[in-house]
Parts: C-alpha cells; structure tokens; sequence
C-alpha cells in the first residue's frame, strides 16, 4: 500500500485564516502565525464549512477493491481509478489479508483461488471475451489504484470514520497515512486527532461538523 500526496492547496491553514475572517470582518487582527488561533476558536464554534476552501488530493495505490469500494462511498470526494475495462488484468497483483497470510491452510486456499481467477480470466480473453466482461470473475483482493481529491472538512470527516478501531483494517491503515501527511501539511486542523505508538489514531478534541 502507496499513499502519496499529489497536491494540497498552498498556504492552506492561512487561506482558511482569510476566508473565515470576512464573516466578522477582522482582516486587521491577522497577521503572522495568526491562522492557529483562529481556526481553533471556528472549529470549536463549529464553523466547519470554512475548511472546505482547501483542497488535499491523493494517489494510493496497492490497495484492494475492497478498500476502493468504502472508500468511494464518500460522496463529497472526487475521485480517479484504475479502470478494469481498459487496463488487462490477466496478471494481476492481489492484497492477501494477515490473518489469511498467517494461516498455512488459509493461505494455500486463498493462493489457489487467486491463480484460478487468474486462469479464468485469461482463458475467456482467449475465447474473445472482452476485459469489461473477464473482469467479472476477478475477486475483491484484487490491486488497484485511485486518486482522490477532497476538501479539509471532508478529509476531516473520512479520518473520523475510517480511522476508528471499528473500521475496517485496510482503510484505516490508509487514512492512518493520510493523516500523518495533512498534519505535517495542515497541523492545526488536524491537531484533535493523535496517532498513538501503536499507530492507533486517538481523538481528543469533540470536532463534529
Ligand atoms: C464502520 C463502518 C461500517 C460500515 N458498514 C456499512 C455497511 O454495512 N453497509 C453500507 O452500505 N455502508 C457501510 N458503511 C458506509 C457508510 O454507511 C457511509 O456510506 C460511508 O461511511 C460514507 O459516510 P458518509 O455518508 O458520512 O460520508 P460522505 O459521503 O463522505 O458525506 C459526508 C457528510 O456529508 C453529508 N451528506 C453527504 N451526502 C448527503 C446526503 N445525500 N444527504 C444528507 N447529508 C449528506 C453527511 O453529513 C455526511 O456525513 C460503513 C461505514 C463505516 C465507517
């Protein structure tokens, strides 16, 4: 799994910083390093929508379907995927669950399914059937790629859902990734929430929205 940001809107924390201020207009309360205690006391009002003015997109890739599939449910983004009509999948790389992996008799059944997908696939190619067709034998486990653009309040929002110890394992460890970058990139937004040593994300601050 590959989680790489594409782009994040520049100066993202002081744009917001600008936006919010026309609400009270305070333009002459800004100034250098102001953008932090302002967003604190919008957020913390409730005033989300400003942090929809910035814009982070993202390539992850070596994920499954299954993860692209919760992943797209998310109505507010934008998204980009690998296309199973256009691009052959006859030698397709797979995502193989840990606790599948760990078990030897697990792992040869889970192998050998991989391998007769493979076959199956290939052999309706040979009997003229399109990709748009093979395709429906393909499994879930299944490689792909996505790029995903979203505003902060929506990624804020993903984070919130996905990184739970209720989510699902592979979604979490991308959004686990996602929120180490935007809080390199955007630290105040995302200051509410913490990742723990064990890469467990732990939510301190009640943010809503
Ligand atoms: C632990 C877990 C288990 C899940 N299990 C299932 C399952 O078994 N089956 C299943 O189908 N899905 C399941 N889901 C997916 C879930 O139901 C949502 O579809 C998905 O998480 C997207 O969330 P969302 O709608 O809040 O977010 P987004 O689509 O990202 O929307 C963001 C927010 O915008 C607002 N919004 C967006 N669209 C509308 C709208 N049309 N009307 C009103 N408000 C809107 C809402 O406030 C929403 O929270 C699961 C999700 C999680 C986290």
């Amino acid at each position: 799994m590959k989680v790489e940001l594409l782009f994040i809107t520049p100066d993202a924390e002081k744009l917001i910083e600008t936006a919010g201020r026309t609400s009270y207009l305070s333009f002459n309360r800004q100034g250098e390093n102001t953008e932090k205690e302002f967003i604190r006391m919008l957020t913390k009002r409730g005033h989300y929508s400003v942090l929809e003015h910035a814009y982070a997109t993202f390539r992850i890739s070596g994920v499954s379907r299954a993860f692209t599939h919760q992943l797209v449910r998310h109505r507010l983004c934008s998204f980009t995927q690998q296309s199973q009509r256009y691009v052959d999948e006859s030698n397709f790389n797979y995502v193989e669950p840990d606790p599948i992996k760990n078990n030897s008799k697990a792992h040869i059944l889970f192998t050998k399914f991989m391998e007769e997908a493979k076959r199956s696939y290939s052999e309706l190619q040979r009997l003229g059937i399109k990709n748009e067709d093979a395709r429906f034998v393909l499994p879930n486990a299944v490689k792909s790629q996505i790029v995903v653009t979203a505003n902060l309040r929506e990624w804020h929002h993903i984070i919130e859902l996905r990184s739970s110890p209720t989510a699902q394992w592979e979604i979490r460890k991308v959004v686990i990734e996602i929120l180490k970058i935007l809080k390199g990139h955007v630290p105040t937004i995302f200051e509410d929430f913490e990742i723990d040593e064990k890469n467990s994300v732990i939510k301190k601050i009640k943010h809503g929205g």
